[in-house]
């Protein structure tokens, strides 16, 4: 069995910078609190909390103390009402989500109308909306741009969130443009390490009789690079962890390609690949001893 890993595979930049900025303030601090996950990923976070992370769902109870802000950012409404407590703030928001942000922001400011193609629940877009007053919208795709009520007299622009596939962001440009708005602008904010991501997965799958996918079921960029694989490999699969792996997946793969989300670390990696070898090792044996007992049973041995 050939095991293959994608190019591009573990933490990005975001993340490794907001996983080092947590670990640096809990050397110092001995507790910090997390507002949500820091990163979309259980084994990461569960590291973290044993050295003094706290993650909590809002500030309310808090009183004083760090408040750690995710790589996906914060609404500023949300940062001003923290600071305005007197709690401090370690913001590690992704330069490329800030690139986003401030976009936003000044289209708001010019008087744009905003089309924002993402999840309307995932952070990084519920903070991204805040930005400007009114007049954002968010859409999944194509089919949701009707329900906008755009005029031709408009000026739009469209946006997108850091970690949406490109096929899906274009889908939507080309939609938008077709309307023939008095104004229209595109702002391709997808981050260059999510499209790698996805185009590397992708030409894995297409060699692959097995993909697995490592990364968190709530991280947007792990359930992108799912979809990709299983529009294109006959058999993917998204694990969080090496104990989710099942034996008949591995039974009649020749090839194995590994892709991994951005919150990914390489530990969790490394322990799905020696558990690959060692369900490959286990299964090997069995199979010799099959053929053992069946020659046996013909009385050859
Ligand atoms: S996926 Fe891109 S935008 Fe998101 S944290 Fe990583 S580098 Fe930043």
């Amino acid at each position: 069995m050939l095991i293959k890993l994608a190019k591009k595979i573990g933490f990005c930049f975001g993340v490794k910078r907001a996983v080092t900025m947590a670990e640096e303030a809990l050397k110092t601090k001995g507790r910090i609190y997390s507002l949500g996950s820091i990163i979309h990923n259980r084994e990461v976070v569960r590291a973290l909390s044993k050295k003094g992370l706290k993650v909590i769902k809002d500030t309310a109870r808090i009183r004083r103390g760090t408040i750690i802000i995710s790589s996906h950012g914060l609404s500023p409404r949300v940062a001003l009402e923290i600071r305005r407590r007197g709690l401090e703030i370690i913001d590690t928001t992704c330069p490329f989500v800030r690139k986003a942000q401030a976009a936003v922001k000044l289209l708001g400011q010019e008087g744009y109308a905003i089309v924002v193609v993402g999840d309307a629940n995932h952070p990084e877009i519920k903070a991204l909306v805040d930005f400007v007053p009114k007049n954002i919208f968010v859409v999944k795709n194509r089919g949701d741009i009707r329900k906008l009520g755009l005029k031709k007299t408009d000026r739009v622009s469209v946006i997108s969130q850091t970690t949406q596939s490109t096929k899906n962001f274009l889908d939507v440009v080309k939609a938008l443009a077709a309307k023939g708005f008095r104004e229209f602008g595109v702002y391709n904010t997808i981050c260059k390490d999510a499209e790698a991501r996805q185009s590397y997965a992708k030409s894995l799958a297409r060699e692959a009789d097995l993909m697995l996918i490592i990364g968190g079921r709530d991280s947007a960029n792990t359930n992108r690079l799912f979809e990709v694989c299983r529009n294109l490999s006959k058999e993917s699969h998204l694990i969080e962890t090496e104990k989710e792996l099942k034996d008949a997946w591995l039974k009649s793969a020749r090839v194995v390609g590994i892709t991994s989300g951005a919150s990914t670390p390489d530990w969790v990696i490394k322990k799905v690949v020696n558990k690959i070898r060692s369900l490959e090792r286990s299964y090997s044996s069995r199979s010799r001893d099959e053929i053992c007992t069946q020659i046996s049973k013909k009385g050859v041995v």
